[in-house]
């Protein structure tokens, strides 16, 4: 009985390693290690052995199987990755099935109308002009009129670095940083399109949002050509038909101060919900460059004067798009974003 045990093993461990696939290697485990296998058939006669033997013979029986299983497994590994490379070899592009479609991104809508401002400034002989987000207090602040204790600066309260460096409220020092850059030359005429910072945060407001600011300095400007230039950019944004009128208001850095309003675009004037009933909407804060701030950026008052504004892009986008809640845009629902292609 052990010589037929031995005699199983030896021809079993040529059939393992003489396997060409795994459907053979199967075959031949099920022959040597089934139930109805050579084993088993074997082992049918330890009935008949002594009870000396019977230990003897089922050890040996064990250590065979268990050593054939190993090799059955090791044999199985080595064969499947043999066909899987096999198969790699073989495999070829199909060159008529239908290509994927990539799906391809868009302009969020804040870009689509940032664009659309600087288009329509650049038509009217503006240049673009950028500058940092980290800014300093003087740029910020007080090289607009606003010093250190000038209680308008609680309106723009904003994330400090340390007390002389903050992230910008508004792009309005790129007036002062350009001014100084091309002093005493005119015409001046830039915008200055970038991300602001401030503390607010609800449905009209966000920590984040993005400006738009305007600066032209030459001899004789006036209030007239800030009126007509912003009325020519609300007629090319919004439509033909617009209307602009200033309200007086007050900044710091601009003397006289305007708040401009557009004809709503959505009563066409006569008054809804969306302008209170007066028929018109406020979209940017203006006015005459300050005396103070021409001087402190190297212009003389006497000879030269400007007009400074400075626009919310979300503003101008939910206007524009109807879109009713700021943060919207922010949120990158593209269920929302996609209605922007
Ligand atoms: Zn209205």
């Amino acid at each position: 009985m052990q010589d037929k045990l031995t005699a199983i093993a030896t021809s079993a461990r040529a059939a393992i390693s003489e396997a060409t696939n795994q459907e053979e290697l199967k075959q031949f485990q099920i022959h040597y290690l089934g139930k109805k296998g050579e084993m088993t058939s074997v082992l049918r006669g330890m009935g008949k052995l002594s009870p000396q033997e019977r230990p003897i013979i089922g050890g040996l029986a064990n250590k065979i199987r268990d050593e054939l299983s190993a090799l059955f497994t090791a044999r199985e590994v080595e064969l499947r990755d043999q066909e899987r490379l096999l198969m790699m070899a073989a495999e070829k592009i199909d060159v008529t099935l239908p290509g994927r479609q990539p799906s391809l991104g868009h302009l969020h809508p804040i870009t689509l109308v940032l664009d659309e401002i600087a288009d329509i400034f650049l038509g009217m002989g503006f240049t673009i002009v950028e500058g940092p987000e980290i800014e300093t207090d003087y740029y910020n602040f007080e090289a607009l009129n606003l010093p250190k204790d000038h209680p308008a600066r609680e309106m723009q309260d904003s994330f400090y670095f340390h007390p002389e460096m903050l992230l910008r409220t508004h792009t309005s020092p790129m007036q002062v940083r350009t001014m100084e850059k091309v002093a005493p030359e005119v015409p001046v005429r830039i915008i200055a399109p970038g991300k602001v910072y401030r503390r607010d945060d609800d449905a009209t407001h966000s920590p984040m949002f993005h400006q738009v600011e305007g600066l032209v300095i030459d001899r004789n400007i006036s209030l007239s050509d800030l009126k007509g230039t912003l009325l020519l950019f609300a007629q090319q944004m919004f439509g033909p038909h617009q209307k602009v009128r200033l309200r007086p208001s007050y900044f710091p850095f601009t003397e006289p101060s305007a708040e401009v309003d557009i004809s709503c675009m959505m009563c066409a004037g006569k008054g809804c919900r969306v302008c209170k009933d007066t028929g018109w909407i406020e979209i940017l804060g203006s006015g005459m460059v300050h005396p103070h701030v021409l001087e402190m950026s190297g212009y003389d008052p006497e000879e030269y004067t400007g007009y400074a504004f400075g626009m919310g892009v979300e503003r101008i986008a939910m206007l524009k798009y109807g879109v009713d809640d700021l943060r919207l845009f922010f949120q990158n629902d593209v269920r929302m974003l996609r209605q922007f292609r």
